[in-house]
């Protein structure tokens, strides 16, 4: 495989592109290259994406047809893509199965919703002066968008603003993370194959500070669509003017054990929300607030369920959690809960690494003006913060800049409705750890963790214009 840059409808990579190295993040080695963008390249994509919005538009049905074949074209390669985001970004392929999933589902979600958006009626015949006229609003794509996404789970991202996008009657220009683009080439080559007419879908690469900048800049995008870190984010919304921006960002996510709770049901969820993508995704379980009349007695189940865990080439299908991204990101997050240990944090299991892979962590005793705690960490530690009432765990919880989704265990009905509706979050997950994501849902955050929700349903809201049309009927 050579990947290329869709532009137009045509590949394009030629001798004089600089290439950017994509590599197995086990193992380190090369895997492939992908050519960067020139500016011209950048220029090409947005105006073949603002050429195409100008054209013909694609009716519901064409849009569903296309979004449903690409569905089907992505399950059959299912195992084709899963091994390619083992490589490209080491998660284990279980994990990359589970992506794959979520991926068809977001277009069979995207291709219904395709056929849904519908419009309503306005009685302006109700203000005196406005006689004889009626109203109708109509929700109309708002034209060329501009997506970029992180390295973390780059099929799913890829599918959520390409689907959503497309099923909106819009056309896009995408461009991946430069850590992660293997699997976005594959998917722009069955956006080909499921007869997406040229300049729909433009996949480009590069690096954010070139590449992405550019692409910041062109007036020409109706939205910008990012999946990332909060500082990009905040780049992002300072740099685009007066263009609506959907940013799904960080998150330190909470996840509360109340005394009533399953705690093995509590236990086993926390440690596969703590730790897929080795902590690597914005939902991950990072405050774990434990009732102290449960503490210890959950605290051994579930130390000893991570404890289990075990570390290695992702590709080995008994391996539960594989390398983080870098050796400079093991580093960092090995800085951070020193800093914690330091002040006297206690680790329960874990807190060492190897390189790229860090062993499955859990603290206690960790002081909460720590950055282990009120930083986003994005690695896998988990730390356990007892609490003693219900009102003061929801302060606590509520008591960080970002607020993208939590999770709460309790058998108890009330105890449930009252915690949710006292959340700061996006979402809010009852007997389920934070991570949980349901493909249409909608799905994004409250303050630092961003503006705007993804889910086809919500996203393509978001994608479309209200546009008001009066008619003067005499
Ligand atoms: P990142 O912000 O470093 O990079 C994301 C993308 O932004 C990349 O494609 C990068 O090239 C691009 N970029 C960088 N600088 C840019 C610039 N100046 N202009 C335009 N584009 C630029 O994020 P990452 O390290 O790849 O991913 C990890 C982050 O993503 C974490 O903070 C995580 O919480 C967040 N994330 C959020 C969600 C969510 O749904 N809320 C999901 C996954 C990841």
């Amino acid at each position: 495989m050579q990947p290329a840059m869709l532009i137009g409808g045509k590949w394009r990579r030629n001798s004089e592109h600089k290439l950017i190295d994509v590599l197995n993040k086990y193992d380190g080695t090369v895997i492939n290259s992908v050519p960067e963008a020139t500016d011209q390249d950048v220029d090409d994509a947005v105006a073949a994406a603002d050429e195409a919005f100008s054209g013909d538009t694609l009716t519901p049905h064409q849009r569903y047809t296309i979004l449903s074949r690409a569905a089907q074209l992505l399950h059959a390669d299912g195992e084709g893509f899963a091994r390619l985001l083992v490589h490209e970004v080491g998660k284990t392929i279980k994990e990359a199965r589970a992506e794959v999933s979520s991926a068809v589902a977001a277009f069979i979600n995207a291709a219904e919703e395709a056929k849904r958006i519908d419009g309503e009626t306005v009685p302006v015949d109700a203000n005196s002066g406005s006689e004889g006229r009626f109203a109708v609003v109509m929700h109309t794509p708002s034209g060329p968008v501009c997506a970029i996404t992180p390295f973390n789970a780059p099929l799913n991202q890829a599918a959520h603003k390409v689907a959503s996008a497309i099923a909106a009657g819009n056309t896009i220009v995408f461009k991946p993370s430069e850590q992660t683009p293997l699997t976005a080439y594959r998917l722009a080559e069955i956006m080909q194959e499921a007869r997406l007419p040229a300049g729909f879908c433009n996949l480009i690469y590069g690096h954010g500070q070139t590449v992405g900048e550019r692409l910041l800049h062109d007036r020409r995008f109706a939205r910008f669509t990012f999946t990332g870190s909060v500082a990009i984010g905040r780049h992002i919304l300072a740099t685009v003017g007066v263009r609506p921006v959907t940013l799904e960002l960080g998150s330190t996510a909470p996840t509360i054990v109340f005394p009533d709770a399953d705690l093995k049901l509590a236990a086993i969820a926390c440690r596969a929300s703590g730790f897929a993508i080795a902590g690597q995704v914005c939902t991950s379980v990072q405050r774990l607030y434990v009732h102290e009349d449960v503490l210890e007695k959950f605290t051994e189940i579930f130390v000893s369920l991570v404890a289990q865990m075990t570390l290695g080439d992702p590709m080995d299908e008994t391996i539960d959690v594989g390398p983080m991204l870098t050796d400079a990101a093991a580093e960092r997050a090995e800085v951070v809960l020193k800093e914690a240990v330091d002040a006297g944090a206690i680790v329960l299991t874990g807190g060492s690494r190897s390189g790229r892979l860090f062993v499955p962590t859990v603290v206690t005793n960790v002081r909460k003006e720590l950055s282990l705690l009120c930083r986003e960490i994005f690695a896998p530690i988990v730390s356990i913060i007892p609490f003693r009432d219900t009102d003061s765990v929801i302060r606590e919880a509520n008591d960080s800049d970002f607020g993208l989704q939590a999770g709460v265990f309790t058998r108890d009905l009330s105890t449930a409705f009252y915690v949710a509706r006292r959340l700061r979050f996006g979402g809010v997950m009852i007997n389920d750890a934070s991570r949980y994501r349901a493909p249409n849902q909608p799905y994004g955050g409250v303050k630092d963790s961003g503006i705007g929700r993804e889910g086809p349903k919500y996203a393509i809201r978001e994608m479309t214009d209200f546009k008001t049309v009066v008619f003067n009927l005499g």
